[in-house]
C-alpha cells in the first residue's frame, strides 16, 4: 500500500480550520502555511469565510474538487459525519487529529468503530485519530501541531505518542538532525506501525527509520516484515514497558519467568530492530548510521590529544566488547615518522596537547588506511593550544576523502569546542558528549551490520513421531484435560527424541523392590500423583537408594509423610526411576506470548531455577546459531564449558535439545507452556536425560 498521498499531497483540506489562536484547528493551518506548502490549502469551516486569508469552504463538497489529503480536528463527535462526507466526495486519505476515542474508554471505542466501518466502506485511508499529525520536511508539509517544520534529513520518525513527537522536534532544533517524515500514528484505527514501517522502508529519502511504539498490532507478521526490511535499512525502536494486565498465571517455571517484555526483547532480536532506551540514544544510533557506512567488523582505533581520553576509550572498547584494533607495523612506522617523538604511534594514537589540525588529519589519515582498523574514534579536549574549529575542518575533510570507514568523534568541553562541534555536525560526523556513549554507538553499528550478514536462518527438522503426540493431545482436549501428567510428557518427548529415564510405578514396597531389582541400583523413588506439581516440595523425591532395605524404608516414609501434607491429593503410587549419573542440572521451556508465539527458555540449574534467574529466552523456531546463543546469553555460561579443571558439558547436544523442543512446539500450537527440569546434562559423549517434564495445553 503507497501512502503517497499522505506524504506527498497536491492539495489538502482542513476540515475545522479556525480563527482563534491557541485552537489547534489554528495551529495546524498557520503551520501549514508557515512552512510553505507549495499545493493547495482548503480551509474547511461553515462558520468562516475566510481564514488567515484563505477562503474557506463551508464543506468538502463544496471546494468543487477533490483534496488528495483530509485533516479533520472536529470534535469526535462530528467525526462520523465528516467522514462520510469525505466517502461521498472521493478522498482517500484522511489524518484524524481530534481525541476521545479508543483512549477514553467504551463511548469512544465506539465512535472509533464506527469511523473505521466508514472507511472500510469506501476505502479510505485514515492516520489517527488521536495523533499530531504528519510533517515532510522535504515537501514543506507540515500537516501537525507539533512544532516548527524540522530541517529534511535522512530519518523517518514515527511515534504513537503525540507528545513525545513534539518533544522530539523542539530537541532536534539545534542538533542539525533532518527527517524525511515524521508521522504521529495516534490510535492506529486503521494505518498502524506496520504500514508506516513499510512505507518508509519503501521511500528512497529515508535512510533509518526510527519511532517509538507502546504496542504492536500483529506480533509475528511485525517480527516477519521487520526482520525483511532490516536487511536493508535499520529500525532503530523505542518501546515502552506497556501494560500487561497482572501477572499471568502461569503453571510452569517458563510461564513464570517469561514476562511480555522478554517476548519484545527476543522479537526484536530475531528481526534486527535496534532497541534504544532513550530518546538520545536513538539519535546517537540513528545519526550515524544515517551518516556514516556500516563498520566491516569489531576493530575500533582512537586518535586522541589527551592520554586519559583515550584511556576512557579504552575501557569502554573493552567493557562493550568490542575490539581494540592492533595497527599494523606499517601504520605505527608511518605514524611515528611525522609525530613528535612524545606521542603515541600506537593505539590510542595520542598526537599529543599541542596537536593543531595537522596532527590530527595525519594521523586519522593513517590509521583509516589501516587494514586492522574498522572504525576510528576522534578524542579532542581543549587544551592551550588547540584549535577545535580547524580539527573539526580536518576531520569533515579526511571523512569525505575517505568515506568507506566510520568516524565518530567527541569534542569534550563547552564553549571552546562549540564551534568545532557545530563544523563537525554540519560535515555529517557524529559528535557525542563521552566516548563512552561514541563507544556504545559504535557497538550498536557494529552489531547491526554483523547482524546484518549473518548466515541465512536454517531450521533443522529433526524425523519425529507427530502421531503419537497428536493422539496424546487430542485426547486431552477432548477431554478438556489442560495439564498433561509426567508420564505422557515424557512419552511426548520421547516421540521427539529425547531420553528420559527408565522406571515403573509401584503400589507397595514389595513391588517398588523388585522394580528397582530389575533398573538396578541405585534408584529414584518419586510419589506419583496428578495433584502434585513440586514433588520435591513435599518431600515426595527421594535420590540416590543404594540398596533394598533402604528403598523399602523411604517407600513407606514417603507413602506415610506425603499424605499428611497433601491430604486431598490422589496418590497413585510411587514411581521407582534409575538414578541418573551425576551431571549439570538445566531446564528447557516453552512460554506462548500472545503477541510472538512460542518463546524458548534455556535456564541454568534445575530446580533452583527461580533463584537463580539466569535464564535466557528466544523465538521458536530456533536455528542451531539461536540456541547456541541461548546457552551463550546466560551468565554462568562459563561454568558450563567447565571451569577450574572442571569438566564442561556437551554444549552442541544441549542446543539440539532445544531446538527439538521449538519443532514440537512449532507444530503443536495447542501447547500452551512446557518445562524439561532437570535436563541432566553431562560430559561430552554421553546423553542428557529428560528427568522431569511438564506439559500444559490450551484450546
Ligand atoms: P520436582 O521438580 O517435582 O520436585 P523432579 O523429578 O524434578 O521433581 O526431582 C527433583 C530433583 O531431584 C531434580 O532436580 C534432581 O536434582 C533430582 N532427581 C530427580 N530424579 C532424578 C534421577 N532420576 N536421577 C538423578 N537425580 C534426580
Ligand atoms: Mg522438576
Amino acid at each position: 500500500m503507497s501512502l503517497d498521498s499522505f506524504f506527498n499531497p497536491k492539495s489538502v483540506a482542513i476540515v475545522g480550520a479556525s480563527r482563534q489562536k491557541g485552537k489547534v484547528g489554528y495551529e495546524i493551518l498557520t503551520n501549514m502555511i508557515k512552512a510553505g506548502y507549495k499545493g493547495k490549502i482548503f480551509p474547511v469551516n461553515p462558520k468562516a469565510d475566510t481564514v488567515e486569508g484563505l477562503k474557506c469552504y463551508p464543506d468538502l463538497k463544496s471546494i468543487g474538487e477533490i483534496p488528495d489529503l483530509v485533516i479533520i480536528i472536529v470534535p469526535a463527535k462530528t467525526v462520523p459525519a465528516i467522514m462520510q462526507q469525505c466517502a461521498k466526495v472521493g478522498a482517500r486519505s484522511v489524518i484524524i487529529i481530534t481525541a476521545g476515542f479508543k483512549e477514553i474508554g467504551e463511548e469512544g471505542k465506539e465512535l472509533e468503530e464506527q469511523i473505521i466501518q466508514i472507511a472500510r466502506g469506501a476505502r479510505v485511508r485514515i492516520i489517527g485519530p488521536n495523533c499530531l499529525g504528519l510533517i515532510v520536511p522535504a515537501n514543506n508539509l507540515n500537516a501537525s501541531f507539533g512544532g516548527d517544520l524540522p530541517a529534511a534529513g535522512s530519518i523517518g520518525y514515527l511515534s504513537q505518542s503525540g507528545a513525545l513527537m513534539a518533544a522530539i522536534l523542539d530537541m532536534v532544533k539545534s542538533q542539525s538532525i533532518g527527517f524525511s517524515k515524521l508521522i504521529s500514528i495516534g490510535n492506529k484505527a486503521d494505518v498502524d506501525e506496520l504500514d508506516i514501517i513499510k512505507a518508509l522502508a519503501d521511500d528512497p529519502d529515508t535512510k533509518v527509520i526510527a519511532g517509538y511504539l507502546e504496542s504492536i498490532t500483529d506480533g509475528s507478521i511485525f517480527v516477519r516484515e521487520a526482520e525483511r526490511i532490516s536487511h536493508n535499512k535499520p529500525i532503530l525502536l523505542m518501546k515502552s514497558g506497556g501494560t500487561e494486565a497482572g501477572a499471568k498465571a502461569a503453571s510452569s517455571h517458563t510461564g513464570s519467568l517469561a514476562g511480555s517484555e522478554t517476548a519484545y526483547e527476543s522479537a526484536f532480536a530475531r528481526a534486527g530492530i535496534i532497541r534504544c532506551d532513550s530518546i538520545k540514544q536513538q539519535f546517537d544510533y540513528a545519526q550515524s548510521i544515517a551518516t556514516q557506512p556500516l563498520p566491516k567488523g569489531p576493530n575500533v582505533a582512537v586518535v586522541t590529544n589527551a592520554g586519559g581520553l583515550g584511556i576512557m576509550a579504552v575501557d569502554a572498547i573493552e567493557r562493550r566488547g568490542l575490539v581494540f584494533a592492533k595497527l599494523t607495523d606499517e601504520t605505527t612506522k608511518k605514524l611515528s615518522v611525522k609525530l613528535p617523538p612524545a606521542a603515541n604511534s600506537h593505539n590510542p594514537i595520542d598526537v599529543l596537547g599541542d596537536a593543531l589540525s595537522d596532527r590530527y588529519e595525519f594521523a586519522l589519515d593513517v590509521v583509516l588506511d589501516d587494514v586492522n582498523v574498522d572504525t576510528v574514534l576522534v578524542l579532542l579536549t581543549p587544551q592551550a593550544m588547540t584549535k577545535s574549529a580547524a580539527t573539526a575542518e580536518a576531520v569533515v575533510k579526511v571523512s569525505s576523502h575517505k568515506p568507506t570507514k566510520p568516524i565518530l568523534a567527541c569534542f569534550l568541553g563547552a564553549s571552546k569546542v562549540e564551534e568545532g562541534k557545530q563544523i563537525l555536525r554540519d560535515g555529517r560526523i557524529p559528535q557525542f558528549d563521552s566516548p563512552e556513549s561514541a563507544v556504545e554507538t559504535i557497538k550498536v553499528i557494529s552489531d547491526y551490520a554483523r547482524w546484518r550478514n549473518r548466515p541465512k536462518r536454517v531450521v533443522r527438522l529433526f524425523p519425529v513421531n507427530r502421531r503419537k503426540v497428536e493422539n496424546i493431545t487430542d485426547r486431552h482436549l477432548r477431554q478438556d484435560i489442560l495439564e498433561i501428567s509426567e508420564a505422557e510428557s515424557k512419552e511426548i518427548l520421547e516421540a521427539y527424541g529425547f531420553v528420559t529415564p527408565k522406571g515403573a510405578i509401584a503400589t507397595t514396597a514389595e513391588q517398588a523392590a523388585n522394580i528397582a531389582e530389575q533398573l538396578g541400583y541405585p534408584v529414584v523413588l518419586k510419589i506419583w500423583s496428578p495433584d502434585i506439581l513440586h514433588k520435591s516440595d513435599v518431600g515426595g523425591v527421594k535420590v540416590g537408594l543404594a540398596g533394598e532395605q533402604e528403598l523399602k524404608d523411604a517407600f513407606d516414609l514417603m507413602m506415610y509423610r506425603v499424605p499428611k501434607k497433601r491430604p486431598e491429593a490422589h496418590i497413585l503410587g510411587v514411581l521407582v526411576q534409575e538414578m541418573c549419573s551425576k551431571g549439570k542440572e538445566v531446564i528447557l521451556g516453552m512460554s506462548r506470548d500472545p503477541h510472538f508465539g512460542p518463546l524458548m527458555m534455556f535456564g541454568m540449574g534445575g530446580i533452583m531455577v527461580e533463584v537463580l534467574q539466569d535464564v535466557s529466552f528466544y523465538l521458536a523456531p530456533l536455528t542451531a546459531e539461536e540456541a547456541k546463543q541461548m546457552l551463550i546469553n546466560t551468565r554462568t555460561y562459563q561454568i558450563l564449558k567447565g571451569v577450574r579443571g572442571q569438566e564442561g558439558v556437551d554444549i552442541d547436544v544441549i542446543a539440539e535439545g532445544l531446538q527439538r523442543l521449538s519443532q514440537l512446539v512449532t507444530e503443536f500450537p495447542q501447547i500452551k507452556e512446557m518445562d524439561i527440569n532437570p535436563y541432566m546434562v553431562g560430559p561430552e559423549g554421553t546423553t542428557p536425560v529428560a528427568v522431569d517434564a511438564r506439559i500444559a495445553l490450551e484450546k
